[in-house]
C-alpha cells in the first residue's frame, strides 16, 4: 500500500517536517518544548531499530505527525512523541513528569497500559468488553486518539512485519481499533485502519475492488457530479434548504457488502453514495418523497432509522435509488443533529451537554471536534471532564481480565469474590485465596479495568464465609453465595434427620434398611409425600416435620406389606375381590385420585403442575381437590406448619393424560434491552404455546419476565427452562410456586 511517510528520511528531516505541519495546522504550540520531546525519545530509543531498519524514533514522529493532522494540541504532540518510551526504554514516569509535567506524563502512562493489554480472543463478545474496556481504561480522551495514531502508523508500515504478524494485528485492528475510532467519530482513520487490515487478511479481495474502481472511477465521477447538483437543484427548488455530499464507499464496505451478499463487485452497482442534510425531521421525510419522485426506488432498501434508531442512537433515512443512468445509488437523508451524533458519536454527546453552539460541520471539519473537546478540556476542571466522558461511557462497568486473556465484566466496585463467581460458582464455593496482578489480594480489594485476577481454589476449600455477602458488589454474586447456604445446611439437615428418623424406627421395632429396599422405598416416599428419603431426613433435620409422625405415617403400612402373614383372611379375599373385578382406576383431567372417582380435579394456580411433576391433592371446601407440586410453596408451608394435614391426600399422574397444561415461569435477569424479544424469539422457535408474557424492571439493574405456557409435560418444560436458562443475562429460571432453587 501507498505509505504517507518515506521511512528513508532521516529522524532529523522527518522531525522538520513535522514542525512544518505544526505550523501549517494554526495551533499554537511551545516548539521549543516539542522538539525536547523528540529529542529526548531518540535519545532514550538510540539504537533501536524499526523492522524497516529505520531509527525506532521515526515511529514517534509519524504518530505525532497524525496528531497534529487531526488538530490536537500541544500537550497530545509532545506525549505522542513519548508514546513508547515507558515501554521500550529505560525511562520512568517521574523522568517525564519533570521534564514535560504530569499531564504528558499521565498520557504516557495511559498509553502505557492500553499497549500492555493483551487481544487473545476473537469471539465477538470479547472483542466488545476489550473495546469498551481500552475506552474505560484511558482516563483522558487523548490516550485513546494516540494509541489510534500509533496503531495506524503501524498498520501504514506493516509490509516489513511477518505475515503472521501481520494477519494478528490486522484482525486485532479490525475488531478493536476500527470499531473504536467508528466510536470516537473518526470517520477517515476508520476507514482507513480498515482498508488497510482488509488489505492483509484478504488481499486479493482487496485488489479485486481496486481495481475495478480504477477502471470505473472516469465514468464514477461525472455520474456523481450530475446527480449531486439534480438532488440539489431539485430541494432549493421546493424550498428546503438542505447541503448535499457525495463520496465513493470506502474499499472495506464494498467488500462487505459483496462478502454478505454474495455477489462478485459488478454485482454491487451502488457504490457512489449521497448524503442529503436537512433542518428537521418532517424535512427529512419530504426530502425523501422528492428522491423517490426523482429516481425509481429499489424495493427493499428503505430503512428508517428515525422512527426505529440503531441501539448506537444512529438517526437517518437510507434508500437506494436508480438514477436516470440506470445505476443505483444510495442515498441518506438525516437532520444536523443526527449527523452530528452519526460522525462525531460519544464526543457529539458530550458537547450537547456543554452547550454546543449548534455549529454545522462538514467533512472537511472531521477532526474539529478533537481540538474543541481539547480547548473546553483546557477551561473545565480536568476531573470533570473525565468524569463527564466516564458517565457516557462505562462508569457503571469494570473489565478485568482472566489468567488466559479473556475479559470478564463486572459492575463497578466489584471484588475478586464477584470475579470469581462470574467464572462459575464452583470457582467462588472454593476459592481460598486471591492475586490482581500478580500479587496476593484481600477479597475486599476493588477491582480496576485491566487487572489481571487469578483465583485458587481448593478441593478442601470450607466454602464462602457470610461477610462475603457484603463484600460481593453483584447481586447474582450474592444469589450464588446464598444458595450454597441454603443447600449446605440442607446437607447438615439430612444427616440430623437422618440420625432422628432411624431412632424412631429403632422405638418401633424397624431399621432403615427394611424401608428402603427396592420394593419399598416407593411406597413409602409416596405415603410420606415426598419425592426423595434425602427431602425427607432435610424436613425431619430443621424441624419442618417430626420424626414421630413420618414413622407413624409408614408404620401400619410397613407391618401389613413386610408382614403379611399377619394380615387376616378377611383382608386377603377383599384384596382378591377387588383385583378380580378389574375395575380401571378413573382418571379425571389425567390425575388420579386414591380412593376417590369422579371427584372434582382443580391445577392450582399457585405452582401449575404438569405431568411428570411429583404431586400431591388438597382437599378443598367445596371445591373438589385441587392438585398441587410437592414443592410447592403453600404445600410446603403448610406441612411444616402441621396444618390441615389431614386434607393432603395422595394422588398420581394417569398414565393417558390430557394434551397440554398450562403451567408459569418466572426469569429473572440482568436488565438490557432486547431481552424480552429475545425471550420471545427463543419461545416462538421452541414451538411454544405461548398464552402470556410480560416482563417488568425491578429495580437493581434486573427484570423479570413472567411466561404463561402450555406443555405436554415435564420433560418439555425442563427443555425450554434449559433453553431459556442460556439466554444471555439470564440469572434464572424458575416455575411458579417455588421459592429460590
Ligand atoms: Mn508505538
Amino acid at each position: 500500500m501507498e505509505t504517507p511517510i518515506c521511512i528513508n528520511w532521516d529522524a532529523d528531516k522527518l522531525f522538520s517536517e513535522l514542525v512544518k505541519h505544526i505550523l501549517a495546522g494554526n495551533i499554537a504550540m511551545d516548539l521549543g518544548r516539542v522538539r525536547a520531546a523528540y529529542e529526548f525519545a531518540a535519545e532514550r530509543h538510540e539504537g533501536q531499530k524499526r523492522k524497516d531498519g529505520s531509527a525506532y524514533v521515526t515511529h514517534c514522529i509519524a504518530t505525532a505527525d497524525i496528531i497534529v493532522e487531526q488538530g490536537l494540541e500541544e500537550d497530545s504532540v509532545v506525549a505522542a512523541l513519548l508514546h513508547d518510551v515507558l515501554e521500550d526504554t529505560e525511562a520512568t514516569y517521574d523522568d517525564i513528569k519533570k521534564l514535560f509535567g504530569s499531564s504528558v506524563a499521565d498520557i504516557v502512562d495511559g498509553v502505557t497500559k492500553l499497549t500492555r493489554v493483551q487481544y487473545t480472543s476473537h469471539e465477538e463478545e470479547q472483542a466488545e468488553n476489550l473495546r469498551k474496556m481500552l475506552l474505560a481504561m484511558a482516563k483522558d480522551i487523548r490516550v485513546i486518539l494516540i494509541k489510534i495514531a500509533d496503531r495506524l502508523h503501524n498498520m501504514r508500515t506493516m509490509d516489513y512485519q511477518t505475515e503472521e504478524k501481520q494477519l494478528i494485528k490486522s484482525a486485532e485492528t479490525m475488531e478493536i481499533y476500527a470499531p473504536i475510532a467508528h466510536r470516537l467519530g473518526m470517520q477517515k482513520i476508520k476507514w482507513e485502519l480498515e482498508d488497510r487490515s482488509l488489505y492483509y487478511l484478504d488481499r486479493m479481495g482487496y485488489n479485486e475492488i481496486m481495481d475495478t474502481l480504477a477502471d470505473k472511477m472516469d465514468v464514477l465521477s461525472s455520474f456523481m457530479t450530475n446527480i449531486e447538483e439534480q438532488i440539489q437543484t431539485r430541494m432549493t427548488s421546493e424550498n428546503i434548504s438542505s447541503t448535499v455530499y457525495r463520496r465513493i464507499k470506502h474499499i472495506y464496505s464494498i467488500y462487505r457488502k459483496m462478502y454478505s451478499q454474495q455477489l462478485n463487485i459488478s454485482g454491487i452497482f451502488d457504490l457512489c453514495a449521497f448524503r442529503v442534510i436537512v433542518e428537521n425531521i418532517s424535512d427529512c421525510y419530504n426530502a425523501l418523497g422528492l428522491i423517490h419522485d426523482m429516481y425509481k426506488p429499489v424495493p427493499g432498501r428503505f430503512k428508517d432509522y428515525i422512527s426505529t434508531p440503531k441501539p448506537n442512537g444512529y438517526q437517518s433515512v437510507h434508500t437506494t435509488v436508480i438514477g436516470t443512468e440506470g445505476i443505483p445509488f444510495e442515498v441518506q437523508i438525516r437532520t444536523w443533529d443526527m449527523h452530528q451524533t452519526a460522525e462525531y458519536g460519544v464526543a457529539a454527546h458530550w458537547k450537547y451537554k456543554s452547550g454546543g453552539d449548534g455549529l454545522r460541520y462538514g467533512d472537511e471539519e472531521k477532526f474539529a471536534w478533537v481540538r474543541r473537546l481539547l480547548e473546553a478540556q483546557q477551561e473545565t476542571e480536568a476531573q470533570d471532564f473525565v468524569k463527564e466522558l466516564k458517565i457516557d461511557m462505562f462508569s457503571d462497568e469494570v473489565f478485568v481480565f482472566t489468567p488466559s486473556g479473556d475479559v470478564i465484566n463486572l459492575p463497578a466496585g466489584a471484588t475478586p469474590i464477584d470475579f470469581a463467581y462470574a467464572i462459575h460458582s464452583g470457582v467462588g464455593n472454593k476459592m481460598v485465596g486471591a492475586k490482581v496482578n500478580g500479587k496476593i489480594s484481600t477479597y475486599d480489594h476493588v477491582l480496576k479495568n485491566g487487572d489481571i485476577i487469578e483465583i485458587r481454589t481448593s478441593k478442601s476449600a470450607a466454602g464462602p464465609s457470610r461477610d462475603w455477602l457484603q463484600l460481593a458488589k453483584s447481586s447474582s454474586t450474592r444469589t450464588k453465595i446464598k444458595q450454597w447456604f441454603k443447600k449446605e445446611k440442607r446437607d447438615e439437615n439430612i444427616i440430623r434427620g437422618k440420625d432422628m428418623f432411624e431412632d424412631e424406627l429403632k422405638k418401633n421395632g424397624l431399621s432403615l434398611s427394611e424401608i428402603t429396599s427396592e420394593a419399598m422405598l416407593p411406597i413409602v416416599l409416596k405415603k410420606l409425600a415426598v419425592s426423595s428419603l434425602d427431602d425427607l431426613f432435610a424436613a425431619i433435620g430443621y424441624g419442618g416435620q417430626t420424626s414421630v409422625r413420618s414413622v407413624n405415617k409408614i408404620k401400619d403400612e410397613i407391618a401389613r406389606l413386610v408382614k403379611p402373614e399377619k394380615k387376616t383372611i378377611l383382608d386377603k379375599i377383599s384384596e382378591q375381590a377387588e383385583r378380580r373385578s378389574g375395575k380401571p382406576e378413573k382418571a379425571v383431567q389425567g390425575i388420579l385420585v386414591e380412593g376417590l372417582d369422579n371427584c372434582l380435579v382443580k391445577f392450582s394456580k399457585c405452582c401449575t403442575p404438569v405431568p411428570g411433576d411429583e404431586v400431591i391433592g388438597f382437599i378443598t371446601r367445596g371445591n373438589g381437590v385441587s392438585i398441587h407440586r410437592t414443592d410447592c410453596m403453600n404445600y410446603v408451608k403448610q406441612r411444616i406448619a402441621d396444618a390441615d394435614g389431614g386434607r393432603w391426600l395422595s394422588v398420581s399422574w394417569a398414565k393417558v393424560t390430557n394434551d397440554y397444561y398450562s403451567t408459569t415461569l418466572r426469569i429473572l435477569a440482568k436488565e438490557r434491552s432486547g431481552f424480552i424479544m429475545d425471550v420471545a424469539t427463543l419461545l416462538n422457535a421452541q414451538n411454544a404455546k405461548v398464552r402470556s408474557l410480560s416482563a417488568r424492571d425491578i429495580g437493581n439493574n434486573q427484570s423479570t419476565a413472567n411466561v404463561v405456557l402450555e406443555v405436554k409435560n415435564r420433560e418439555e418444560l425442563l427443555a425450554i427452562i434449559r433453553k431459556l436458562e442460556a439466554i444471555r443475562g439470564v440469572i434464572e429460571v424458575r416455575r411458579a410456586g417455588v421459592s429460590e432453587r
